[in-house]
């Protein structure tokens, strides 16, 4: 994507945020910080601050992953569609450790769902209805977020991990293509759903649409290298 700067290093592993982040940042908060409450905008800032760090937990989870399955992680950058962990080496052949390390960064999501919506239960918690907003809201956006990286389609998770599955019988070239055709009709399905005016999910339907078509007109070129 555009220009990007590194904030830090999370055990030796650089972590970039790309200027596309500070524009999602802006869209998620954007109610809040222009609310003119004192409370709504501390709630939009823990709100945004909770789903920053829900996207890192979820390229972690595919950076430890691939580091323990043989696929050193190089960097990870937070950017307009959430994340990417991108690797220093080529990704192993073996269709179940590119499951592994695909499948794992939803699975951080619904783990991060589950804490939350434990938290947002807890009658401190319930009792105070600030905490209670954030916990309850980041539960949900947590559940979201997983549910969405597991639709078929590049580059999410879950098209990563229907082509390798599909990979394990069929040729490396039909796989794709049968991904990149299920991810033009996740743009399509995008597309129905944002008709009526959300701006939002006719980016991702443009997203989705790109990125899957690019991937049938290329279906011979090598796997994905990166990891969102
Ligand atoms: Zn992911």
């Amino acid at each position: 994507m555009g220009a990007k700067f590194e904030i830090g290093r999370i055990a030796g592993l650089p972590v970039f945020i790309d200027v596309s982040f500070i524009v999602l940042i802006v869209l998620w908060g954007e109610g809040y910080f222009t609310s003119g409450s004192t409370v709504q905008m501390s709630i939009g800032f823990l709100l945004v601050v909770g789903l920053a760090l829900s996207i890192l937990v979820h390229e972690l989870a595919h950076a430890v992953t691939g580091y323990h399955l043989g696929v050193p992680p190089s960097h990870i950058e937070l950017n307009g569609f959430g994340g990417l962990c991108y690797w220093a080496g080529p990704m192993r052949p073996e269709a179940w450790r590119r499951i592994a390390i695909s499948l794992v960064g939803p699975l951080s999501n619904f783990v991060l769902y589950f804490l939350f919506l434990q938290l947002s239960q807890l009658p401190v918690v319930m009792g105070n209805r600030f905490v209670f907003t954030v916990t309850g809201y980041l539960a949900i956006a947590n559940w979201y977020m997983g549910l969405f990286n597991l639709f078929p389609a590049f580059p999410l998770d879950g098209g990563k991990a229907l082509e390798a599955l599909l990979g394990t019988v069929l040729s490396a070239m039909t796989a794709r293509l049968i991904v990149g055709v299920l991810g033009l009709c996740a743009a399509a399905y995008f597309v129905y759903l944002g008709i009526n005016g959300n701006t939002w999910l006719l980016v991702i339907a443009v997203m989705l649409g790109l990125a899957n078509y690019d991937a049938v007109q290329g279906a011979k070129r090598p796997p994905w290298q990166r990891w969102n």
